[in-house]
């Protein structure tokens, strides 16, 4: 399915283009399901077609072993967690929401809308995930850093159907019907890196003064970040906080805590 025609820099240049377009439709009140969707979409056949961009694609051929890597990969794989995590700083974590064909694929499948997260489950979860982070790093500087290849993503984009690791990969997804996208939340190395630039990121959704206190956006949240100081570290962007919200104009993405000022954020 993959089209070895297009160059997967076309999807290296949506990525970094489309970050502060989907940025602006938050900070617009303009992130409907629909639009969300639609970018899902076109993530989803990005992967497809070109297989890009999962990340920086340097670094995503080095980690799932997909050939030769251009040129000396360490420059452009700093570079490009560099400027992804800039991008995270600012924006939060629009990439995986968004961008990411691996997150869009598990967004698209997860159809459960009474798994959420606690404040212990998210706990085990950012250890076993910090766990996995270590182990993969220490794996990659000691064996090979082209462990992704394991999780069969690459022969799921290429529709490698007898692949025995095709069968992971959709494992995943499968898993991902009702918890929500385990990949991004517990094994993906470079969601890790930039979960920590999503700590401390400047746009977020925020709570405003004409938050009511119900509580809804916590229990609609599939991450256990839409408490109102949680640092939105696994906040995904998917809008359901917005959505459930009854409080027009309680929970805008915004630099700082802003009145409402009953943009529509549904
Ligand atoms: S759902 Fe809206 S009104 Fe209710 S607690 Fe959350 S932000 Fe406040
Ligand atoms: S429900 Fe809200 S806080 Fe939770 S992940 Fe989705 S957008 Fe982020």
């Amino acid at each position: 399915m993959v089209v070895a025609g297009i160059p997967q820099t076309a999807g290296l240049a949506y990525a970094l283009i489309a970050v502060p377009i989907v940025a602006l439709f938050w900070y617009k009140g303009k992130m409907t399901r629909i639009v969300a969707f639609l970018f899902l979409i076109m993530s989803l056949c990005l992967g497809f077609l070109i297989f890009s961009p999962m990340a920086p694609y340097q670094l995503q051929m080095a980690m799932i072993g997909s050939g030769p890597v251009p040129g000396n990969p360490l420059p452009f794989v700093i570079g490009l967690v560099v400027i992804f995590m800039a991008l995270t700083f600012v924006a939060g974590r629009i990439f995986c929401a968004q961008l990411c064909p691996i997150g869009a694929v598990q967004e698209l499948f997860y159809t459960n809308p009474d798994q959420t997260t606690n404040a212990a489950q998210k706990k085990i979860i950012m250890v076993i995930r910090l766990t996995f982070f270590i182990a993969m790093l220490a794996a990659g500087l000691l064996i090979s850093v082209a462990l992704l290849r394991f999780f069969g993503i690459k022969e799921f984009f290429y529709l490698d159907f007898n692949a025995p690791s095709f069968t992971i990969f959709v494992i995943l997804i499968a898993v991902s019907l009702f918890f929500y996208r385990p990949f991004c939340r517990l094994f993906c190395p470079f969601g890790a890196l930039l979960s920590l630039a999503a700590a401390k990121s400047l746009f977020k959704i925020r709570r405003t003064a004409a938050c009511i206190k119900c509580g809804t956006c916590e229990q609609v949240c599939p991450t256990a970040e839409a408490g109102q100081f949680d640092a939105k570290m696994e906040c995904y962007l998917c809008g359901r906080c917005t959505r459930a919200c009854p409080a027009k104009g309680a929970l805008l993405y915004s630099r700082k805590k802003r009145q409402s000022d009953n943009e529509d954020y549904r």
